[in-house]
């Protein structure tokens, strides 16, 4: 099992690779199924994110990021940017 830290160093690589997120690996089961979402207020790209693998419902929550630069994001002010999220279980 992974644990926080480990989701945290993933982010990373994430935020790096936007566009290979299929590339990186769940640190949990380590199927390539990651999925990653940025719900931040339009204007400064600031919210939360959310991190998970489509494999095995793990993964993470993060407040207080920034959306990397080209990221797509979702509304934090829309109920529905967290639509089509999957019940995963987040390590806190
Ligand atoms: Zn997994």
């Amino acid at each position: 099992m992974a644990d926080r830290a480990a989701w945290l160093r993933v982010l990373g690589r994430v935020a790096d690779r936007q566009s290979e997120v299929g590339l990186v690996s769940c640190p949990d089961c380590g199927q390539d199924q990651l999925e990653v979402r940025y719900i931040v207020k339009h204007e400064s790209r600031i919210g939360y994110v959310l991190l998970w693998c489509g494999k095995c419902l793990h993964g993470i929550s993060v407040s207080r990021v920034r959306a990397p630069e080209g990221a797509p994001t979702w509304s934090i002010d829309d109920p529905a940017s967290v639509e089509g999220v999957p019940n995963f279980a987040r390590y806190e």
